[in-house]
């Protein structure tokens, strides 16, 4: 692309934000050109709003961005969404409606009836509801959001399994402290220990992976019907959603059958070279104590989910772990390689 398209952040000062102007420096495609947040933030030079929370420089073109209030005049067709859910809705929709594309992270509008939920290595077809959407709501823009980021872990480790028949999974996730933003879970409460309770993210994952892995024929979305069982923790790691998986199968592979189904899955972003894609989305480790935070978490840009200690499960069919980068693949660079898709698509 010999010029780069740009783009807006919403939400850019905080930590979703953040990485959003991290992912997007340098970036082959995009080019943030516009900044927004509240009027707490709206006039200053993106440095002085923005108290920069992550490892290296804040990007020198951002840095001297003036920030402006979340409102579609002025604003670049793409827009990047990463606010406080409290305000999400209606900023997200008021962009939709003045003709912007909007790549959320909110939970907003993910179950909405007409909203893709979108994962592209695995419901890439979801997208085909974008016209009932501009019909339904007489939008000339759209919305399209991404899954919660312990959701979006589950779902990719899942995907090598879709074609033996999901029928049963049983979930249990170690979430790192990043996932609950800045500052997030308070240090007396969760160094030196684990606090079994996220609020309302086990019926996300619940309600997020049905929508995902089911289908959607261009005018509504069915569920997938495996029943599910998610059960969060969160622990004292810094980036890194590990996530323990039973699954039930319709059809029985063998050892040999599932690691070949893991090794070789690729899909559309892969095919279509999309440059936030990995090269394998999901990559099988095989030592006895991978995948870890620390280790892994960082391989492959961010973007890859990294499957491990796959063995026969004595009460379903197979069980192993999973490894996502919960800010990176769980949220900002979801959010660009769903863009790069509808790019590549002639979607925007
Ligand atoms: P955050 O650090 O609190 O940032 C919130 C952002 O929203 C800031 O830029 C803030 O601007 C802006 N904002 C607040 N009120 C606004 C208003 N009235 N109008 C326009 N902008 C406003 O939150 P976060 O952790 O980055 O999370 C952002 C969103 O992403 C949330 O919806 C969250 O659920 C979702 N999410 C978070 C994660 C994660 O790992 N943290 C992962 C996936 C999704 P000011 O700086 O001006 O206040």
């Amino acid at each position: 692309m010999s010029q780069r398209i740009p783009v807006g952040v919403l939400g850019a000062t905080g930590m979703v934000g953040q990485h959003f102007v991290k992912f997007l420096a340098n970036h082959p495609w995009f080019r943030i050109t516009f900044v927004g947040a509240s009027d707490r933030s709206a006039g200053k030079k993106y440095n002085e709003a923005t108290s920069w929370r992550l490892a290296g420089a804040m990007p020198e073109d951002v840095a001297n961005l003036t920030v402006s209030e979340c409102k579609p005049a002025g604003a670049p067709q793409i827009v990047f969404s990463a606010m406080d859910a409290s305000v999400a809705t209606e900023i997200e929709q008021d962009f939709a409606k003045n003709g912007h594309t909007v790549l959320s992270n909110s939970r907003n509008h993910r179950m909405e009836a007409d909203v893709p939920l979108l994962v592209p290595e695995i419901n890439a077809e979801h997208l085909s509801i974008l016209p009932v959407q501009k019909k339904n709501r007489g939008w000339s823009g759209q919305i399209v959001t991404n899954p919660n980021c312990s959701t979006i872990v589950l779902t990719m480790a899942l995907a090598p399994f879709q074609q033996f028949g999901i029928t049963r999974s049983v979930i249990t996730t170690m979430q790192a402290i990043s996932g609950a933003g800045y500052p997030g879970v308070a240090s007396m409460d969760i160094t030196a220990n684990v606090i079994p309770y996220i609020g309302g993210e086990e019926e996300k994952m619940e309600m997020e992976t049905h929508k995902i892995m089911g289908g959607c024929d261009g005018a509504s979305f069915t569920n997938h019907p495996m029943k599910l069982s998610a059960t969060c923790n969160r622990v004292p790691v810094v980036d890194g959603h590990l996530v323990s998986v039973s699954v039930e199968l319709s059809s029985k592979p063998s050892a040999d059958e599932v690691r070949a189904a893991i090794e070789s899955f690729t899909a559309l972003p892969q095919q279509l070279k999309l440059p936030s894609a990995p090269p394998r989305p999901v990559i099988y480790l095989p030592q006895q104590d991978r995948p870890q935070p620390r280790r892994d978490v960082e391989r492959e840009n961010g973007m890859a989910v990294f499957v491990g200690r796959l063995r026969a499960c004595p009460v379903f069919d197979w069980k192993f772990l999973c490894l996502g980068h919960n800010t990176v693949r769980g949220a900002a660079g979801a959010s660009v390689l769903n863009a790069e898709l509808m790019k590549a698509q002639g979607l925007v």
